[in-house]
C-alpha cells in the first residue's frame, strides 16, 4: 500500500507564516517550476534527541506537500561536520574528526529514515565546502562587511544597519547591551566569527588568514548558495536557531551577494518540552531518537510530533505516546476490518481535499489529523474501495498508516513478537478448549498476556495483538 504515491490535488493555494514579516503570506516560489528549501541540519558528534527530529518531521510533510503542487522541489539539509564540540569529542577519544562525524552522520540518516522521513535532495557537508566558505568571506571583506584581526575574520555588525530584522532586535541596543565574551580582536561585542585560527592539534585548512576553520554561521550561508542559489524560497529550522544563527546567515548572505534577498520565507518550528520541562542532561530526560525507535512504533513518534501546530511548543510525555498509539490502533482497526476490500494497485491513492486544505493553511497538521479521524469514521461506517483509499491516501500524506494492519497489531514497541510462537500457543489453546480442558486454556491465555499479547475471541475466530505500552 505504501508503493504508490498520492495523486496531485486540484490547484489549491498554499499560505505559510513568514517569521521575517511575522505574517501569514500566500506562498509563491521565485521560479514557479522550482521551489528551493534549506533546513539547518545536525552537528554530528552524538545521537540526536527527539527534539531535534521535530523540524525534520514537520518539514518532511511540507516538502511532500510542495512536491504535490510544484514540478520540482530542491530540498537541502546540511551536515555540520566541523565544530568545536566535534573537535572536543575527537581530542577526548584520540581519533580524527572524520571518524566521529561519518559515524554520527550515518546514525542521523538512519534515525531520520526510521521516522519515515524522506532523505533530502542534497546533503551538503561543511568540510566539503571550505573553498566556497573562503570565497564568501573574501567577498565580505572586499565589501567592507568583515575584517581580519589576529588570525580571525569577523563580521562587522555595525556596518550592516538592518541587522536584527528577523529577531526584531535593534542593532544599537544590541551593541550597547551586549554582555557576550569580550574578545580583544572584536571591534564590537556583537561581531561574530567567520573564520578562526586552528592550533596544530585541531582540524584546519589553509586560508588567506592562515590555517584555520570556519565559524558555524558562514557554513550554512555558503552551502545554501552553492546548492540552491543566492536567493532561496524557504529557509527553515528550529526557533532556537532564529537568533543569532539565522540572523547572522541573513547578514552574511545579503552582504556577500550585493544586497540580494537571501531567503524569501523563514519558517521556524517550536521546541519540545518533556513533561513540561526542558530536556537536559542534568535532568536525565534526554531521549535519543535511536532509543525511542526501539521502544515504540515509529508512526506513533511521528504522530506525536505532528499533533501540535509546528509553530507552537509541544510537550512530550509517556501519556502522549500512549495516546498516539491508541489513536493509531483505532485507525488500524478500521483498516483491518476493511482488509477484504481490494484496491486497484495501479491507481494512485487520492489526496483527500479537506486534509490537503488543512496542510495548505500554514501546515496545520492538528487539523489534518482531525480530518484523518473523520476519514477513518467514514470508512468504518461505509466500507468501500473509495473510503478505504481516502483513509490510506490521507495517511500517506502525513507518513502514517503505511503498515499492514496485521503487522501493526503484532508489533511490540519498535520490534515484533515471535508470531510463530503466538500462533502455536493459540492452536494449543483451541485444542484445550475443544477438549474442555479450561484450566489449560486459561493457563495459555495467561502466558500470552505475560508476553504482552492481547487476544479477542470473536465470531471469526481468535484475533491477537500486542499491547504497545
Ligand atoms: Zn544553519
Amino acid at each position: 500500500m505504501a508503493g504508490f504515491a498520492p495523486t496531485a490535488p486540484p490547484a489549491m493555494p498554499i499560505s505559510l507564516y513568514n517569521s521575517l514579516s511575522r505574517r501569514l503570506e500566500p506562498f509563491a516560489p521565485l521560479d514557479p517550476n522550482r521551489v528551493t528549501l534549506y533546513l539547518c541540519g545536525p552537528t554530528v558528534y552524538n545521537y540526536v534527541h527527539i527534539g531535534n527530529a521535530r523540524g525534520p518531521v514537520v518539514f518532511d510533510v511540507l516538502v511532500k506537500l510542495l512536491r504535490r503542487h510544484y514540478p520540482q522541489v530542491v530540498y537541502a539539509r546540511n551536515i555540520t561536520d566541523v565544530d568545536d564540540k566535534i573537535n572536543a569529542a575527537a581530542l577526548e577519544q584520540g581519533v580524527a574528526i572524520g571518524s566521529i562525524t561519518s559515524r554520527f552522520a550515518q546514525a542521523y540518516r538512519e534515525d531520520m529514515a526510521g521516522l519515515g522521513i524522506a532523505p533530502p535532495d542534497v546533503e551538503p557537508h561543511a568540510t566539503a565546502h571550505i573553498g566556497q566558505i573562503i570565497e564568501m568571506i573574501q567577498a565580505l571583506i572586499r565589501g567592507g562587511h568583515a575584517y581580519e584581526a589576529q588570525g580571525h575574520v569577523l563580521f562587522d555588525v555595525a556596518a550592516y544597519p538592518t541587522y536584527g530584522a528577523l529577531s526584531g532586535r535593534d542593532t544599537d541596543e544590541l551593541i550597547a547591551g551586549a554582555r557576550v565574551e569580550v574578545a580583544p580582536y572584536k571591534r564590537n561585542p556583537t561581531d561574530f566569527v567567520l573564520w578562526k585560527p586552528s592550533t596544530p592539534e585541531l582540524p584546519g585548512w589553509d586560508s588567506p588568514w592562515g590555517r584555520g576553520r570556519p565559524g558555524w554561521h558562514i557554513e550554512c550561508s555558503a552551502m545554501s548558495a552553492a546548492h540552491l542559489g543566492e536567493t532561496i524560497d524557504i529557509h527553515a529550522g528550529g526557533v532556537d536557531l532564529l537568533f543569532p544563527h539565522h540572523e547572522n546567515e541573513i547578514a552574511q548572505s545579503t552582504c556577500a551577494h550585493g544586497g540580494k534577498v537571501f531567503a524569501r520565507w523563514w519558517m521556524h518550528n517550536g521546541m519540545l518540552t518533556f513533561d513540561g520541562r526542558k530536556m537536559s542532561k542534568s535532568l536525565g530526560n534526554v531521549l535519543h531518537v535511536h532509543a525511542l525507535l526501539k521502544m515504540h512504533p515509529h508512526e506513533a513518534l511521528r504522530l506525536l510530533l505532528l499533533r501540535g501546530h509546528y509553530r507552537q511548543p509541544l510537550d512530550w510525555s509517556d501519556a502522549a505516546i500512549a495516546q498516539a498509539i491508541s489513536t493509531l490502533d483505532g485507525w488500524y482497526r478500521v483498516l483491518r476490518e476493511l482488509s477484504g476490500i481490494e484496491l486497484d494497485g495501479t491507481q494512485p491513492l487520492p489526496v483527500p481535499e479537506r486534509l490537503e486544505a488543512a496542510l495548505c493553511d500554514d501546515l496545520n497538521t492538528p487539523q489534518a489529523l482531525a480530518e484523518l479521524s473523520v476519514l477513518a469514521d467514514a470508512a468504518r461506517q461505509a466500507p468501500s474501495p473509495a473510503t478505504k483509499a481516502a483513509l490510506l491516501g490521507g495517511g500517506a500524506v502525513l507518513g502514517l498508516l503505511q503498515q499492514d494492519p496485521e503487522a501493526w497489531f503484532k508489533q511490540a514497541g519498535g520490534s515484533e513478537v515471535d508470531a510463530g510462537q503466538v500462533e502455536a500457543l493459540l492452536e494449543e489453546r483451541r485444542a484445550a478448549r475443544a477438549a474442555r480442558d479450561f484450566a489449560r486454556a486459561d493457563a495459555i491465555r495467561n502466558e500470552l498476556t505475560s508476553m504482552g499479547v492481547v487476544i479477542e475471541d470473536g465470531a471469526q475466530g481468535t484475533r491477537w495483538s500486542v499491547a504497545k505500552h
